[in-house]
């Protein structure tokens, strides 16, 4: 009897999931397992917590519809709150579990979480899975992956290279085994609040993805995405391909479809240019590994201070620039922020204010519902100049970016507060 956990991380889902797919195919009975790791509520050395309330609520909805997708197979989510390893050790003996199936995770805490597993003798088998485009596929090795965007983008189109296809949502899954599995640790499962601006979950995520091939709007993405706040200017894919409610090979996918329906044009090839920097900072990170987490990253030696008053008045919308105050209070108030805001509050911070960008990066870390180690990381070193960037770091003109992108005051007036 092989007896199999499957352990989502960020890919709760059950469409285009090889990992999950793979366990099914070598389990005679299954065990699904969430853990909510303490990790995460512990507190970051600049004072808050890791995990704030919006992500937990996003994280708690998603893992709701999961749990309701695996009844309705007639299978069952386990989630426990603690140390991963610590408890899937427990698990796995206490069940004389075969393997462990997961996602492959290339950054320190998740591939830390899988060594300490395999150097208690445990089989963990990862799977990567969070890219557009397969590693095998790539004209080069994930090492050697050129540092600028636009040399990397350029081998990839050469290669004819758009989208891995997905695979087919998962219909039918092996028993749980027939243990007292309840009798090792309380499995925790709470209904959550649901986000303010986002329903969580696989099943809200392609609602989302076809009601926004529906209504057209890849066709004026390119001319409205760089807007700060209307919903449809940008696709707000990303809460969901965060915690890999939806996959970005779905989406590539179905846009294609889309393409051919209704031709390719510039909205539709900027979208997916959108996720081919998503599938970057993946492989840059596969790359460079730890490096990206150090305070100079990949730049010089760097001797960033931190001056607890400035930050607070840039976490809590108080530095006295209407824009940036704005900013914050958006993301404080929903946990979301325009690609364009978070490019102008994270130079802010670093340039105007002279702030620690990973602090920076950690206050995002904590608030986003979007919040992704690739993306997030590598954005914020890009910004700083400790990255990919070839021109060595974004310094923004904040009253251009006014005159640009908020002439009227509308964006200022609506957040000049807190909700
Ligand atoms: C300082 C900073 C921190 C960021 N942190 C995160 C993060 O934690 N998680 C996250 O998903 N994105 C992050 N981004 C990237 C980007 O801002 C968001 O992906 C985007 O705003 C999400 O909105 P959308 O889904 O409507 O994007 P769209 O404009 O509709 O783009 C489609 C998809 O392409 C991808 N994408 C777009 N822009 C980028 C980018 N610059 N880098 C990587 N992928 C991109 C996302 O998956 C996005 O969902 C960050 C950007 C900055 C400047």
């Amino acid at each position: 009897m092989n007896l199999v956990i499957y352990w989502f991380r960020t890919d709760l889902r059950l469409h285009d999931n090889p990992s999950l797919q793979k366990a099914c195919q070598n389990a005679d009975c299954l065990l699904p397992v969430f853990i909510h790791s303490t990790d995460d509520y512990r507190s970051t050395p600049w004072g808050f917590e890791r995990k704030g309330l919006h992500r937990r609520r996003f994280l708690d909805a998603s893992l709701n519809d999961l749990a309701q997708q695996l009844n309705g197979l007639g299978s069952q989510l386990y989630c426990y709150e603690g140390n991963p390893v610590d408890i899937l050790t427990t698990l796995s003996n206490w069940l004389g579990a075969k393997a462990i199936y997961c996602e492959e995770i290339e950054a320190p805490y998740e591939s830390k979480e899988v060594q300490s597993l395999q150097s208690c003798g445990i089989d963990v088998q990862t799977h990567w899975q969070s890219s557009m485009l397969d590693l095998g596929d790539l004209p080069f090795e994930p090492k050697n992956i050129p540092d600028v965007f636009t040399a990397f983008r350029k081998l990839i189109e050469r290669k004819g290279l758009r989208f891995t296809s997905p695979i087919e949502a998962i219909e039918t899954l092996p028993p749980l085994p027939k243990l007292d599995i309840d009798g090792i640790f309380a499995s925790s499962f709470k209904d959550g609040d649901q986000s303010l601006l986002f329903d969580g979950g696989e099943t809200a995520a392609l609602n989302h993805l076809y009601q926004y091939l529906t209504k057209r709007l890849p066709d004026s993405y390119k001319k409205t995405r760089n807007e700060l706040s209307r919903f449809d200017s940008s696709s707000k894919f990303s809460p969901w391909l965060a915690l890999g409610c939806i996959s970005a090979r779905k989406i590539a996918h179905e846009l294609h479809l889309y393409e051919e329906e209704f031709g390719a044009n510039d909205g539709t090839y900027w979208l997916w240019f959108e996720l081919l920097w998503r599938d970057y900072f993946r492989f840059i990170a596969i790359k460079y590994g730890v490096k990206l987490f150090h305070e100079s990253g990949l730049g010089a030696k760097s001797a960033l201070t931190f001056e607890q008053q400035s930050f607070s008045k840039w976490i809590s919308g108080t530095t006295g620039e209407a824009l940036i105050d704005a900013g914050m209070h958006e993301l404080a108030s929903t946990g979301f922020l325009s690609n364009r805001m978070r490019q102008i509050v994270a130079s802010y911070w670093i340039y105007t204010m002279r702030g620690n960008w990973q602090a920076g990066a950690a206050w995002f870390e904590s608030q986003l519902i979007d919040y992704d180690v690739y993306s997030n990381q590598g954005n914020w070193l890009y910004i700083a100049g400790h990255g990919t960037d070839p021109r060595g770091g974004r310094a923004f003109n904040i009253a251009k970016q006014v005159q640009e992108y908020d002439p009227n005051g509308e964006y200022r007036r609506r957040w000049a507060s807190l909700i």
